[in-house]
């Protein structure tokens, strides 16, 4: 691992110690979640709403993200909010209600686990797990992660460094797991004119130096849905493997993160824009989920 070694990786890794790194896996690691497989030619786009808010909410957001070509279904229902008094999630009633609307619109899930205890149920409902910014550094999670035979998609931490990001990677594949996709959400620093700052270079970065999958999310990068799609696209050309987009159906009602949510207007437009850029970088969105074949659908 080139760069500064702060806290000993850069030694282990120069070393050839650490099983994320590219020369453990050179021709670059796939990952797959039902039909969908990240790290390959085909670049992956997950959407849908930050929160589970209702049965009505999510099915809005599922149909729309899933009619615009998304290949993977967001949705959080353990949400972790920095106030105890905003609104913190369905729970499991709102994981019945996401796992319904991924089978209505044949659409693999990705969604957040905030502690071990969850995970049994959310190995039932989900196809992917995810650990969020603030828990990238949770050890016990990430070990009992390790133990689990799903893809695991892995926040880089308000303040984390690459470094710190590839160990907390080596947690899971190490003890185990290797099935894990790196997500770049931006990054804590003095500029306050968004709520992150979107590190592309980190994105470049963890493709040379590791074999892992890497996605961007430019909605909690910036906090800004009008930044959303250029931020999106400037991932493409970075060299991103796909995207993890928030897309409510009426954002000004939404419970949580509703500046940085796009419409599902915003969310059509992004899907059209990206086929140029990413043929541009030699790449193509990844072939459809089974919702846009008519007859799918069923219910
Ligand atoms: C989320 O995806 O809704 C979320 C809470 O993200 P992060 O952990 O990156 O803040
Ligand atoms: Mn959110």
């Amino acid at each position: 691992m080139s760069g500064r070694n702060d806290n000993g990786a850069g030694g282990q890794a120069d070393a050839g110690g650490l099983r994320v790194l590219r020369a453990a896996n050179p021709a670059g690691t796939r990952v797959r979640a039902g039909h969908v497989e990240f790290g390959g030619p085909g670049f992956v786009v997950m959407a849908g709403p930050c929160a589970v808010e209702g049965q009505e909410q999510t099915q809005a957001a599922a149909q729309a993200v899933a009619h615009a070509g998304a290949h993977v279904l967001r949705g959080g229902v353990y949400k972790p909010r920095t106030s105890p008094y905003a609104f913190q999630g369905m729970g499991e009633p709102g994981l019945h209600i996401l796992a319904e609307c991924g089978r209505r619109h044949g659409m693999p899930l990705v969604s957040e686990v905030m502690e071990a205890s969850q995970i049994p149920l959310m190995l039932d409902a989900v196809d992917i797990l995810q650990v969020g910014a603030r828990n990238m550094q949770n050890f016990s999670l990430l070990r009992a992660l390790a133990e689990v035979n799903k893809p695991v998609l892995l926040k880089r931490g308000l303040s984390a460094t690459v470094q710190e990001w590839l160990l907390a990677a080596e947690y899971l594949v190490a003890g185990g797991n290797p099935h894990v996709i790196l997500c770049e959400r931006g990054i804590r620093t003095f500029e306050t004119a968004t709520r992150n700052t979107l590190d592309l270079s980190a994105v470049a970065w963890v493709k040379r130096e590791s074999h892992l999958p890497v996605v961007v999310d430019p909605s909690h990068a910036t906090g800004d849905r009008g930044l959303v799609v250029p931020m999106a696209l400037a991932a493409v050309a970075a060299g991103a493997d796909g995207l993890l987009v928030e897309v409510h159906p009426t954002p000004e009602r939404a419970l949580c993160d509703g500046a940085q949510a796009l419409t599902p207007e915003l969310f059509s437009e992004l899907m059209g824009k990206l086929p140029p850029v990413l043929a541009a970088v030699g790449r193509t969105l990844h072939p459809a989920s089974g919702a846009r074949e008519p007859g799918r659908i069923t219910g």
